[in-house]
This record gives C-alpha cells, structure tokens and sequence, in this order.
C-alpha cells in the first residue's frame, strides 16, 4: 500500500535535469503551494489512463510558467493568456494528442479572458486545468480577477472593492453559462475528501477528451501561502471556510452522458500541396554548396548554450553559428532568451546543430558553454556535460573553469576585438575560435552567412576580420598544445 500511495508517477521526470541549479529534484514551488498536489494528480491520471505518450502539456505564463521541468510528455510554454489558442492549434494538428491547457487566474482570467472564453464557445476538444488562488502569485501578489472582496493584494492594499475593482469572476459560472462545453467542474485542494474529488474530476475531464466529446474544464481552488501571508495549515482553512463561499464547489456542466463523439476531421497537408496553396516555390532547398565538416566525434552535433551581457552580441554569435549550421547542412534550432534590460542585462541563447531532427529547441546540458562574461560562467559551468567544452571571454572573467571533466578554452576575446577597433566583436571573435577549435562548421560557412546576419553592410568585413582573428587564434592554441 505504502508503495502505491509513496511511488513517484512515471509521468515525471525522475530528476528534473531542465531545471537550472544544482537541486533537481525538488520542484520550485513554495511549500504549502496547491501547484504540487494539482501536477501529481494530473501525472497520475496521465499514468493510469495510459495517455503520457500523446499528452501536450501547455504551460502559462505564472508560477506554473516551468511545469515542463516536470512533466514527461509533450510540453510547450507559451504567451500569457494564450495557452487555449495554442492548445487549439496542436489539437486541430494532432488530433490523436491530448492537449491540456494548465493556466492560472492571472493567465486564463485575466490577459487570456478573451482566450479561453472563445476555446470554451467554440467547443475545442481540449482540457483545460485552471488553477484559482485569487491572486498573481509570481509577480508579487497583485489583485487577480478572482480576488475576493475585501481581500488584500499589493495593488489592493485596503481590500479589493466591488465599487472600484467589480467582483470577483466567477469563471466555471461563466463558461457553464456557453451551449459548447461538456464538462466544468470547480473543486478544492484541501481537505482528503476533496482532493479525492479532485482527482476524479481530474480524471474525468481527460476522459472527455479521450472519448472526443468537446470542451473540458476543471477549476482548482489552490492555496498560495506565500501571496496570501499565511501558514500552509491556514491557508487550507481560508479556502474551506472564505473562498469556497464565493466559489462554491461542484459540477457547472455535464453534457458527458448525451454528448456523442465528434471526432476532428483529419487535414493532412504535404508539402507540395501546402506550397501550391502559399502560392510557394516548390524547387528541392539545394543541399549544401560547400563541402561538409567533419568534426571530431565529441564536438559533433553540439548542443550549445551562448551567455553574456545584453548588448554583448550574444543573440547574433548564436544567430550566425545556426546560420552556418543551415549551410553546412546540418539541422539547427536558435532560441533566444532576453534578459528585461536592453543594456546590461543578462542574455543568453540556445544552439543546436544536429544530423538528426530536433525535437526540442531548449540546451539544459549543453555540450558547449560559450561565456563572455562572469555571471554566465558562474551560473551555466555547472549545467555542461561531462565531456563538453567550456569556451569563455578571459578579458572579461577573472577565473579559470573549476570542472576538471570538461575542457577548459580561454580566449581574450575582447581584447582582440579592442586590436581591430571594435569591442562588440568579441562575440565574432568567438564564433571563429569556436569553429577552428571544433571543426563544426567550417570558416567558409561562417563567412558566407555574415551578410545575412549582419545588417549593417559596412560592418560585415570587421566581422570577417573578428573571425579570422578568433580562428586564428584557436588554431595557434592548438599546434602550441600539439607541439
Ligand atoms: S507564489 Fe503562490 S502560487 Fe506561486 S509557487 Fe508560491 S505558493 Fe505557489
């Protein structure tokens, strides 16, 4: 008993390698969060109804915005609000895929009302799991549309107010209200018994889906010690005895015993037809003009993460290796993320270059770190696999790389870039160090591609200069080490 009750569901990841720092097994939820309890019945019921390996999970933008740390399925995070259109395009694509839409008050009530409101009207056969502790919780505890009266919030400091801020949405009252969906249910992460029946309902509102029957949709009313200021123990109690009176529980809709199966037609397009309806050309892409790297077994198929300060040309270095990865004929996925500054602040983007097809864009274990300032290499070293390489600006990081099992590559990049005229060319620096010194592409990839990436034209021989320099010097490095 104590096995089934204790065991971990499959539908998790045993460690929760994309989560950044060295704790992979915890989630990052706060202790007491509702969050925790709501995945673990949602993995359960993945496992029991033998649905994991179809299942897309969408993530929102709020403190569930990392569920796909967690989650062993089809994961996508996607725009604040937006989560039941994009769930309606993988389910109109995939329509064998269980599509589930797990979005929060601040998400689904607010930004995305208008979202999930036209999902629920035109009956998208997708299940949505909404999770409503009456508060933005991550950004900081401002007012949600869920709020209650009375209730403090820091952008309600006095209590929110019907006369000011109107009442609290009543959303499963509101979608119920909607000919289309066929199942709505509000239930409480509290006490067993309600958990219990949350987990039914859970359950039942995937099976809708299963079984083709439109629209599902669960509200979970979910504790968030950290908004509310409260003890676990107490918020528990605050949604029994306060919330559970605005929002009471039970089921808004049912349609599930008439409701017959309405199977999405099956549109299938290849990619002449496709081209013809895009009015596109449909000659073959020519393969690569130039001859194919070769590189040494370990720097093959590089799964790359670039990191450094904002205006540090991080985007473009990763930018023109994906580039010259398409040239070379590899596959290639950029994905870019930006820091909240324009200057200064922390960027940081994902490469891979690939013979095979790329099933996700996002390097948790990259096998090369490129770092061009401290703060990168202080806080990606630890992520890079046993084996990898560690290339970083030692102009600028005042360290040596402390693992002993990944190759260590120091290059004064910035320095070089001052020699030539233009400190932001340290990131072409770089980029051609890290070409001579792998061989993942080669030097005439990398040029090719430059008046691609490069607008402003005048600036495109610099570069050309940068990477010759980096290039240069990473080849030196070498014969130096061979002799
Ligand atoms: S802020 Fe609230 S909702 Fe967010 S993780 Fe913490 S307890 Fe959970």
């Amino acid at each position: 008993m104590a096995e089934t009750v204790l065991r971990k569901s499959t539908s998790f990841y045993d460690v929760y390698e994309r989560k950044p720092g060295a704790i992979k097994y915890q989630t990052h939820y706060c202790p007491g969060c509702g969050h925790g309890v709501l995945h673990k019945l949602i993995a359960e019921a993945l496992d029991d109804l033998g649905i994991r390996d179809r299942t897309i999970l969408i993530s929102p933008v709020g403190c569930s915005v990392f569920a796909y740390y967690y989650f062993r399925c089809g994961n996508i995070q996607v725009a604040h609000g937006r989560a039941p259109a994009v769930a309606t395009g993988i389910k109109r694509a995939l329509p064998h895929s269980i599509v589930i839409s797990y979005q929060g008050d601040g998400d689904l009530a607010a930004i995305g009302g208008n979202n999930i409101l036209h999902a629920a009207n035109r009956g998208e056969r997708i299940t949505v799991f909404f999770v409503n502790n009456a508060i933005y919780g991550m950004t900081g505890g401002q007012m949600a549309p869920t709020t209650l009266l009375g209730q403090k919030t820091t952008t309600t400091p006095f209590g929110r107010r019907a006369e000011l801020e109107g009442p609290p949405l009543r959303v499963c009252e509101l979608l119920a209200s909607l000919e289309a969906p066929v199942y709505i249910e509000r239930v409480a992460l509290t006490t067993p018994k309600n958990i219990a029946k949350a987990r039914k309902a859970v359950r039942k509102a995937l099976s809708v889906q299963m079984q083709d029957l439109g629209f599902s949709l669960v509200e979970v009313l979910s504790a968030c010690p950290s908004g509310w200021k409260m003890t676990p123990v107490d918020s528990i109690r605050w949604i029994d005895e306060v919330m559970t009176r605005y929002f009471p529980l039970g089921v808004f809709r049912d349609k599930t015993a008439e409701a017959q199966p309405m199977p999405l037609p099956r549109i299938r397009y290849d990619l002449e037809s496709l081209a013809e309806k895009l009015e596109l050309p449909t000659d073959e892409r020519p393969g690569p003009a130039l001859a194919p790297p070769k590189p040494e077994p370990r720097f093959a198929d590089p799964r790359i993460k670039i990191a450094g300060f904002g205006g540090q040309g991080i985007l473009l270095l990763g930018l023109a290796l994906a580039e010259a990865g398409m040239e070379a004929g590899y596959q290639v996925s950029w994905l870019p993320s930006y820091g909240p500054e324009m200057r200064g602040g922390t960027a940081n983007c994902h490469v891979i270059l690939s013979s095979r097809r790329i099933g996700s864009p996002l390097v948790s274990r990259p096998s090369v770190l490129i770092a061009m300032n401290r703060p990168s290499l202080d806080r990606f070293e630890p992520e890079v696999e046993g084996g990898g390489l560690v290339m970083y600006d030692s102009s600028l990081i005042d360290r040596p790389v402390m693992r002993k099992d990944v190759e260590a590559l120091a290059v004064p990049a910035t320095a070089m870039a001052d020699e030539l005229g233009n400190t932001r060319a340290a990131n072409m620096v770089m980029l051609g160090a890290y070409v001579a010194h792998t061989g993942v592409v080669g030097r005439e990839h990398v040029v090719q591609i430059l008046p691609k990436v490069i607008k402003r034209k005048q600036l495109i021989e610099l570069n050309e200069r940068a990477i010759a320099k980096g290039w240069e010097y990473a080849l030196t490095l070498q014969s130096a080490v061979a002799t």
